[in-house]
């Protein structure tokens, strides 16, 4: 098997700038979660005290996760670049102050538990979660396992029409896109200041539930400029366009797999 790291590892210094983009398949889903044994529990708790709270509690729980190996690895790789992370992940776990990515380089356009927004978006806002809301659900995550709390946390008001607030992710009934357009904004200027620079773009478990939020528009990135390269690693959609096959490298493998045991 080819060494694809060392091949990584050239591309990346050799190149001006980095693209990353993380996908939906780069660790598990909230329902993956809480069907694992050991988290039925805390699911049920969660459940009892307020489901609207389980985005917050699945990002809890994934920090702690294998995947901040491969994060720690990931960081390693591009801290000293020019680089720019689209991730389609809800799970926070990119924002771990452990990592040190700079936060000015990432957007997550599919929101997550960090932020919440009106259910109807009646105007198009978004909302920080109180602190007193974090100390009481990381209490219910923290609980021994066989204790059922008999806490409940009802859901905040929207301030303006009185409609319950909820996790600022695309799952929200009327996804509130202000989350994140701002960072979008960053980022389409930073894309322009990819032509004609050597650009590397490291796709990690990217499929085909969003195509044109990463998987279309990278390919279209490094169709064009003829400086790019290509890497995209994922288990079972790895395949490069034919028109990218000489521009880069197909990794047929868990990304998360890849990052953790190609540094071991
Ligand atoms: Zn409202």
């Amino acid at each position: 098997m080819e060494n694809y790291l060392n091949i990584l590892n050239e591309k990346i210094s050799d190149a001006d700038m980095i693209l990353v983009g993380i996908g939906e398949d780069f660790g598990c889903t909230e329902k993956q979660i809480f069907e694992k044994e050991r988290y039925c529990n805390i699911f049920s708790k969660i459940s009892a005290s307020g489901e609207w709270m389980l985005p917050y509690a699945y990002s809890q729980i994934m920090r702690k996760g294998i995947e901040k190996q491969a994060y720690l690895n990931l960081a390693g790789l591009i801290k000293d670049k020019n680089y720019f992370i689209v991730s389609l992940r809800t799970d926070d776990v990119i924002y771990g102050e452990e990592y040190a990515f700079d936060k000015e380089r990432i957007v997550t356009p599919c929101g997550g538990g960090r932020k919440l927004q009106c259910d109807n978006n009646c105007e198009d806002k978004i909302f920080d979660i109180p602190d007193e809301i974090k100390e009481k659900i990381d209490i219910i995550l923290q609980e021994d396992e066989k204790e059922i709390l008999n806490v409940s946390i009802e859901p905040l008001r929207c301030p303006n029409c009185g409609s319950n607030l909820v996790f600022n992710r695309i799952d929200a009934k009327k996804y509130c896109e202000a989350g994140y357009l701002f960072m979008w904004d960053k980022y389409t200027k930073w894309l322009q200041g990819t032509l004609n620079r050597k650009i590397c773009i490291l796709e990690l478990g990217v499929g085909m539930k969003y195509p044109s939020v990463v998987r279309w528009p990278f390919e279209k990135i490094a169709f064009f400029n003829n400086k790019a390269y290509f890497f995209r690693i994922h288990k079972k959609l790895y395949h490069l366009t034919e028109e990218l096959g000489e521009k880069g490298c197909a990794v047929a493998q868990n990304p998360i797999d890849f990052l953790i045991n190609s540094f071991e």
